[in-house]
């Protein structure tokens, strides 16, 4: 762990196997300075352990930021389970991930992710108290990134073209899942002319109906002639290949991971294309979890920090404009300030 070059001082990593249920997960806790580590839990098919390690710690590392821009009282974790999330999955499994969480006496919070469920991290709140975004309590945090999203497009268009107005403005949108269909829907309601691609050709072809949006294939997206490319589905689609393509002045959305390596902030500056750094623009969902955390869910508490948030992502844009560098380095230089790092290791 020690020698990986995804190992970013990382506080502790857990590597828990439970004989029963054939669980194998891996927690890795980046930071605790700002308070406990929070961060989903994804199952994936891993090629080995090595490649579940490399993918908990460079997580987790991420959760750190996050949730340091969000100004949250929160550290970075993150679990990954080492299984097939179609064919692995059982109550038990997911009952003894909620025993280790619970071992570690609340320095991790979990909550789902990529092929796991609410329901999933139901059966581990049976064991465990620490467990968020579950139905019934903070709920779906979809809606909640969605507005931060769009929001931030604004932001950025504020930047870019000298009014947030977006009446008229053309969006390029990859994904309309949870929080790309929301997204779609706040910019068509504020006058956007929308292009949309999604490898699930019956949601985009309802949601171009629902909002008026022009339908592309998914490999075409890139090639839209539009004024802002929104990606939110999936991570490392700004890449030399995709950048070469793009013909845009803004890029901003709900995706994870959006550079395949941090040198794209720069190659995206030289192109004249702003960029609403991911883990910025796309914090509104772990500020819905985190109002769970804090005890008492409160609407207005979570409206106040994305307005925050916001204020965030602009002053990060505009020091980035002013300083002549690429956002993403302005962005990860804050994050470590807040959570008391120089350095760090964290890239898509
Ligand atoms: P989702 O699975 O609901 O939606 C993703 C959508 O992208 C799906 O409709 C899928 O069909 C589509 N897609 C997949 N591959 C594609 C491709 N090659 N081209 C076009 N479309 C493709 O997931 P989500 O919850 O909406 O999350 C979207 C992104 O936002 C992810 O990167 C996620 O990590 C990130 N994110 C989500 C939240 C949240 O609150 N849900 C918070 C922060 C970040």
């Amino acid at each position: 762990m020690f020698d990986k070059a995804a190992f970013a001082a990382h506080e502790s990593v857990h590597h828990v196997f439970d004989a029963p249920t054939g669980l194998r997960v891996i927690i890795a806790i980046h930071s605790t300075v700002r308070g406990p580590a929070a961060g989903g839990c994804r199952m994936w098919t891993y090629a080995n352990a090595d490649e579940a390690l490399i993918d908990a710690l460079r997580l987790s590392e991420g959760m750190s930021y996050k949730n340091a821009m969000a100004d949250l009282p929160l550290g970075g974790g993150k679990a990954v389970i080492l299984g097939n999330p179609r064919t692995d999955k059982t109550p038990e499994l997911f009952r003894a991930l909620g025993r280790a969480i619970d071992r570690l006496n609340g320095a991790y919070w979990s909550a789902e992710d990529v092929g796991v469920s609410t329901q999933d991290m139901a059966f581990a709140a049976e064991e465990t108290r620490y467990v968020a975004g579950l139905p019934g309590r903070s709920g779906d945090p979809s809606p909640v990134t969605a507005r931060g999203v769009y929001l931030g497009i604004r932001a950025a268009a504020l930047r870019a073209f000298g009014t947030d107005d977006l009446a008229g403005r053309h969006v390029a949108v990859q994904g309309v899942g949870h929080v790309g269909a929301h997204v779609c829907r706040f910019l068509a309601g504020a006058g956007a002319r929308l292009t949309i691609a999604d490898v699930n050709t019956e949601a985009a072809a309802a949601l171009a109906r629902e909002t008026g949006a022009r339908l592309v294939a998914p490999a075409d997206i890139y090639d839209v002639p539009a004024d802002i490319f929104s990606p939110n589905a999936l991570g490392a689609i700004i890449n030399p290949d995709t950048l070469a393509r793009l013909k845009v002045k803004v890029v901003a959305g709900g995706a994870n991971n959006q550079l395949a390596t941090p040198d794209m902030g720069e190659a995206l500056m030289a192109r004249g294309i702003l960029y609403a750094p991911d883990y910025v623009i796309n914090g509104g969902g772990i500020i819905n979890v985190a109002a769970e955390i804090a005890g008492a869910y409160d609407p207005a508490w979570v409206e106040a920090r994305l307005q925050r948030l916001m204020a965030t992502l602009g002053e990060v844009m505009d020091q980035a404009l002013r300083e002549g560098r690429a956002v993403n380095r302005v962005a990860d230089a804050i994050a470590r300030r807040r959570i008391g790092r120089e350095t760090g290791q964290l890239q898509a």
